[in-house]
């Protein structure tokens, strides 16, 4: 049995699978906010819970919203901010008494996905959650590839390529810079967008329901947002050059983007060529949380 933890800002969820990915029991709890003590016991008592609950012991992993510094060991990166300078792996690995894997939740996402969804047994996969942020992460053969850095697939701090005027030097991001493609292409930099040009306030799911609708103001919106995307994978595709790109998070819900993204790769990415293929999660929220359990991989 595998448990994946999934530690988010305000809840944290914890499920059972089977060898096979069979999910056997999911529990969430409320996330203790800026009680790291509280946090830790929260985790411990949800793998407790689903040990309980299936009679046996699990493998456990956990997917969070930052990383682990290679050089200290300690958390960084994380927007819920208590975990920073944390040693969140040995504190957990200690209070459950049994190795624990840790890695970011985008690194999660991308290892779900290559594991058995949507790009199953892909060698490179490269995962992208379009949410409120924009995360991302990589898997190579189904694993983590987390990068000396940590960062491996941090690409929403790249700044969007090819900027036109309008686009240069762009919004400030929270990360000090600006212009990051997280602040154009998350369903927050959407709304944003939308709301600078029409003067309405939409959500990103609402913006995506009237372009399907046929509304003439959200096809133009939907339209630049794509065309920024195709900009910011190419950039991965010249980099990395993935075998599947898999789109998470709510904003991938915008079937339109799985046909108009792929026929601009190529009008971007060095030499023309572009046959990446860009598909939409299959576990879609459960993605993370099911990573988290697979950082203990299936053996084929
Ligand atoms: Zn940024």
């Amino acid at each position: 049995m595998r448990i994946g933890i999934d530690l988010g800002g305000t809840k944290i969820e914890a499920l059972a699978i089977d060898k096979d990915g069979r999910e056997l029991v999911r529990h969430r709890v409320d996330t203790p906010r800026d009680d790291y003590r509280g946090t830790i016991d929260a985790m411990v008592g949800l793998v407790h819970r689903l040990e309980a609950e299936t009679g046996t012991t699990g493998s456990v992993g956990a997917g969070i919203p930052g990383s682990i510094s290679a050089k200290t060991g300690l958390v960084k990166n994380a927007n819920s901010t208590w975990l920073n300078g944390r040693p969140l792996d040995k504190d957990l690995t200690a209070a459950l008494g049994r190795d624990v894997r840790i890695s970011n939740d985008a690194n999660c996402f991308a290892v779900s996905e290559a594991t058995d969804g949507a790009a199953v047994g892909s060698h490179v996969v490269f995962g992208v959650i379009l949410g409120t942020g924009c995360g991302g992460g990589v898997a190579i053969d189904g694993r983590v590839h987390a990068g000396q850095n940590g960062v491996g697939g941090e690409w929403g701090h790249n700044p969007l390529p090819w900027p036109t005027e309008e686009e240069y030097p762009g919004p400030v991001c929270y990360c000090g810079k600006r212009g990051c493609m997280e602040m154009w292409v998350s369903g927050t930099g959407l709304a944003r967008d939308y709301k600078q040009m029409t003067g309405r306030s939409r959500t990103a799911r609402e913006i995506i329901t009237d372009f399907e609708a046929g509304d003439k103001d959200a096809a133009v919106m939907v339209d630049r947002w794509e065309d920024r995307l195709a900009r910011g994978l190419s950039n991965v595709i010249n980099t990395l050059d993935p075998d599947v790109i898999v789109i998470g998070g709510g904003a991938s819900r915008a079937s339109h983007l799985y046909e108009s993204v792929p026929k601009r790769l190529a009008s971007y990415v060095f030499g023309g060529e572009a046959d990446t293929t860009v598909v939409q999660a299959k576990f879609g929220d459960s993605s993370g949380v099911r990573g988290a359990a697979w950082l203990w991989p299936m053996v084929r």
